[in-house]
């Protein structure tokens, strides 16, 4: 039997809401005292967290619009929770931090191109941040089938987090990590969660002074068992959505020592006990939603009301995806160019590592006119653009007319600016023509009515 440890992940993630055309966040009042919910959970959550080196006893992952804004605006609790993690790293020689891809997509709804493309931005990012490369990478949403792991692991990703629900096989070896077969003879290694534990964590979060009892009966018999088990959930959990989390997790990790199940990250978990038994993925599933995917595709009882709105935005962004897809391609091969190994690259711009330019003569490409360079570049921006308005909280929650839906149609708005500006090019009617389809139960507006709210 494997020595019991005891790991808890937590995934940190805010979604994107600086507006795409000035990148600032807007006032959010419900967010009060704070003047955005991003300062406000910093406050009750990130920052705390960091403060008391919390970020380097747990595993977890930190999402790139998260920490893109932290390091603008929060900058010490993002350097607290870097050097915890860069910490970790030194001393063991696998860190705690995982990867994640890049805007949150559920990425078995993409198309395999965009797969890559967020897998690989994902990994850049996270490299850029951390200063070493990542081993595991955190699937948004946990939606998962096995195209997205075959491409994470053609990439070099070991090892991702699932459900309990979303695995076939053998689990007795607790939380693994167990290996899955993928397609081109690949393969990976999933750790699985379990669902009960970090439910009971995330909703039943005890009373700091019940943490030891807590342990005891949710920990203590699980831990007998042996092996590593494994909570994940949302890191906002402590600190934001449970006032006292921070502490709990605080003394959650200081009493499982003394039960016998000492705390681990999953990095150094998976280099020293590499997979043993197999297990099967149960595809198009993930940890928030029973219907296949459909919380993001074409609605589900996860939320209340009419859902339709959810697949006729889909369709409406696939269909400008594909001609935004089209102009830029074409673009890329009139210049002797491989588009989508060039948009993999580009996150080297997006992250400020680059010019545009130095971008440019680095790919090869120092040769092109001035007008040319231009072009492409807004093109290769447009790009950034539409890959953001996948973000999985647009399908998110119940309804058209909100914040997050409203975002994704900026987001097209930005990149459908920015292919005009390249190529005198509007792709706005046929757009605008689709998001009449998808229309608000609770107020009756549409997509074209959001978007040309944004256009005016
Ligand atoms: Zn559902």
């Amino acid at each position: 039997m494997r020595p019991a440890t005891f790991c808890i992940h937590g995934h940190f993630y805010q979604p994107p809401r600086a507006d795409p055309f000035t990148g600032k966040v807007p006032r959010e009042p419900d967010a009060a005292p704070y003047t955005n919910w991003n300062e406000r959970i910093t406050a009750e959550c990130y920052d705390p967290l960091a403060r008391r080196g919390l970020f380097g006893r747990i595993s977890f992952n930190l999402g790139a619009t998260l920490a893109r804004w932290l390091d603008e605006y929060a900058h010490d609790t993002y350097e607290r929770i870097v050097a915890a993690e860069r910490a970790v790293y030194q001393a063991h020689g696998a860190g705690n931090g995982l990867a994640q891809a890049v805007h949150h997509t559920i990425l078995p709804l993409a198309r395999r191109r965009d797969k890559i493309c967020q897998v690989r931005w994902g990994i850049a990012s996270f490299t850029h941040r951390f200063g070493h490369p990542p081993e595991g990478m955190w699937l948004p949403e946990m939606a998962v089938d096995l195209e997205t792991l075959e491409v994470m692991a053609a990439e070099g990703v070991r090892f991702t987090v699932l459900s309990d629900q979303q695995v076939r096989g053998d689990l007795t070896d607790g939380a693994g990590p167990y290996r899955v077969r993928l397609p081109r003879e690949r393969e990976i290694a999933v750790f699985v969660r379990d669902r009960a534990l970090s439910d009971a964590l995330a909703f039943g979060m005890p009373a700091p002074e019940d943490t030891e009892r807590w342990l005891r009966e949710q920990l203590e018999w699980r831990c007998g068992r042996g092996g590593l088990v494994l909570i994940a959930t949302d890191g906002e959990t402590f600190g934001h959505h449970h006032r006292q989390g921070v502490e709990v997790l605080e003394r959650i990790l200081d009493g499982a020592a003394a039960i016998g199940c000492p705390p681990v990250s999953l990095g150094t978990y998976f280099r020293e006990h590499p997979p043993q038994a197999e297990v099967e993925v149960v595809e198009n599933t993930a940890w928030s939603c029973a219907h296949n995917l459909n919380r993001w595709a074409l609605g589900c009882p996860c939320t209340p009301g009419d859902g339709r709105w959810k697949a006729a935005l889909r369709r409406a962004l696939d269909n400008l995806t594909s001609e935004l897809d089209e102009v830029y391609a074409c673009e890329a091969q009139r210049l002797g160019l491989e588009p989508w190994p060039l948009r993999d690259a580009y996150i080297a711009v997006v992250l400020g590592q680059v010019s545009g330019q130095a971008f440019l003569s680095g790919n090869g490409l120092g040769h092109l006119t001035s007008d040319q360079a231009r072009r492409l570049l807004w093109l290769l921006e447009a790009q950034f653009y539409r890959q953001r308005m996948y973000a999985s909280c647009t399908f998110f929650f119940e309804d058209l007319d909100r914040h997050e839906p409203r975002y994704a149609i900026a987001n097209a708005v930005r990149a459908l600016a920015l292919t005009r500006y390249a190529t005198g090019e509007d792709l706005t009617a046929g757009f605008r023509r689709d998001l009449r389809l998808a229309v608000s139960w609770r107020t009756g507006r549409s997509g074209a009515d959001i978007l040309d709210e944004i256009l005016q």
